[in-house]
């Protein structure tokens, strides 16, 4: 049930907060062996807190699966590594935790993700296997793949995820959820594992636009512990959720339906475009030219950052540490080579190498000045269109291991949701029919809405009308 109908029923008597839990877990003991979403979850202390929920609260007595970097206090906080598997407990409520206590929501399960949210599969967990719940052969997209799964299987109502090129956006996409990330500086990282500061934001996955824009209004607004979240209002984003898109126009990016994209999905976007011209917006057809160079500005930025952000990993002051070092060095070097799988590893071989001396101007400093055209490309498209439609992953979900030696495969098929990463503009992706594709049947496509930066209410109306 969706977060809206729970609360009816909360607030009518006709259920309670730790009845909604247990029921939870019986979902989470029947059918999560066969998806994997959970890496944990604790209902004996879910269950105390749930005694006390304030019913008269936005989300009062509502459970929120919390993705594996969201640091809940107390509880585990494995960013799906070895790192933080065995001994990492977190001292801290990360404020968005903070936020949705505030409004009475009850942080509940950790859900599994890419190491470190490096991926696009949620293969790059050190630790289980997601599987897609819509075809267990399949992966369900990454990097917050547990948290996207988890709210198409049922065993979870919604969920946080976090997005550095795609990663709440694109499992949303491939399970069949809605999924939005906010603006850069809407919503605060503070207590946010960092992956790439720059790029990094926390939002929701949930069963429909309602529900996103409520958890939205709860966890959006300043925070002063992180320097990057912006000081100014947060706008209500229920009220015109239902306004409809007449008179809006909608641009349609030629370079985001180039060669590559599947058929099914291709059909499936344009006739979700074709509905929302029918309900009265007004489609045309715009260029975003600095699009090809996405997929090569975030491979350089994105891995420059996490090399410097996981610096931090080193044996001593967070997680893993190895035994029987020689020197403190040695301590640095086994630490990192026993805890970080393949793919952390390569990130920061590449992120070192393109910050080190010689190769920093022609690397990090070009792909800074690539992003800020790559920016500018939006900000002229939004002189002329409100919203900007198109697909949010060339295909539906692939089966499992397709593409294990192949990281730059893994890497092209971000093309579509990196740019608004590197342009600080929210992107929301809402369920738009389902497709077959290689082998399997009725695959979730998405439609991905992109919209000016802190434009997410009329970027959610949008979403309300397409949903
Ligand atoms: N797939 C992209 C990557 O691997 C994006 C991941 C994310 O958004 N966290 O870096």
């Amino acid at each position: 049930m969706s977060i809206s109908t729970l609360r009816q029923q909360l607030l009518a008597g006709e259920t309670t907060p730790a009845a909604i839990l247990e029921r939870l877990s019986g979902e989470i003991a029947a059918r999560d062996a066969r998806t994997g979403a959970y890496l944990s979850h604790d209902l004996e202390s879910a269950i105390v807190e749930a005694s006390n929920a304030d019913l008269s609260l936005p989300l009062g007595g509502i459970p929120i699966a919390i993705k594996d970097n969201i640091n809940v206090l107390g509880q585990p906080c494995t960013c799906g590594s070895k790192f933080l598997a065995e001994n990492y407990t977190s001292p801290y409520d990360a404020t968005v935790i903070r936020k949705l206590r505030a409004a009475g929501a009850i942080p509940f399960g950790r859900m599994n993700q890419d190491e470190f949210a490096m991926g696009s599969a949620t293969e790059n967990s050190a630790l289980q296997t997601t599987r897609n719940p819509h075809d267990p052969q399949r992966i369900p997209g990454g990097s917050s793949g547990g948290s996207a799964a988890a709210v198409a299987d049922g065993t979870a109502i919604s969920a946080l995820g976090s997005d550095t090129g795609g990663s709440i956006r694109q499992p949303a996409s491939h399970c069949g959820v809605v999924g939005l990330k906010p603006s850069y500086g809407r919503v605060s990282r503070y207590g946010l594992v960092a992956f790439a500061s720059s790029l990094d934001q926390i939002g929701p996955l949930t069963q429909s636009v309602e529900d996103a824009a409520m958890i939205l209004q709860a966890i959006a607004g300043f925070d002063p512990a992180d320097s990057t979240c912006l000081d100014v209002p947060v706008p209500d984003y229920l009220t015109n959720l239902n306004a409809g898109v007449k008179g809006l126009k909608l641009g349609v990016p030629k370079e985001y339906f180039g060669d590559g994209i599947d058929p099914g999905v291709r059909k499936n976007v344009e006739a979700a475009i074709q509905k929302l011209a029918a309900q009265g917006a007004e489609i045309v057809e715009i260029s975003l030219p600095h699009t090809e160079h996405a997929v090569a500005t975030y491979y350089v930025i994105a891995p420059a950052e996490a090399s410097s952000n996981l610096s931090r990993f080193d044996g001593i002051r967070y997680g893993r540490r190895a035994t029987n070092p020689a020197d403190i060095l040695d301590l640095y070097k086994k630490s990192r080579e026993e805890g970080f799988g393949p793919e952390v590893k390569r990130r920061i071989i590449l992120g070192t190498y393109v910050l080190s001396s010689g190769y920093y101007d022609a690397y990090y400093g070009r792909a800074q000045k690539v992003r800020t055209l790559i920016r500018r490309d939006f900000e002229g498209a939004f002189q002329k269109v409100d919203a900007i439609v198109s697909p949010v992953a060339p295909t539906p979900a692939r089966k499992i291991g397709a593409y294990a030696d192949d990281p730059l495969h893994e890497y092209l098929s971000d093309i579509f949701t990196l740019s608004a990463n590197l342009a600080g503009i929210p992107g929301i992706s809402v369920p738009c029919g389902v497709t077959d594709f290689d082998g399997g049947q009725n695959l979730p496509t998405g439609l991905q809405i992109l919209g000016p930066h802190l434009g997410e209410a009329k970027l959610l109306q949008i979403a309300r009308a397409a949903e």
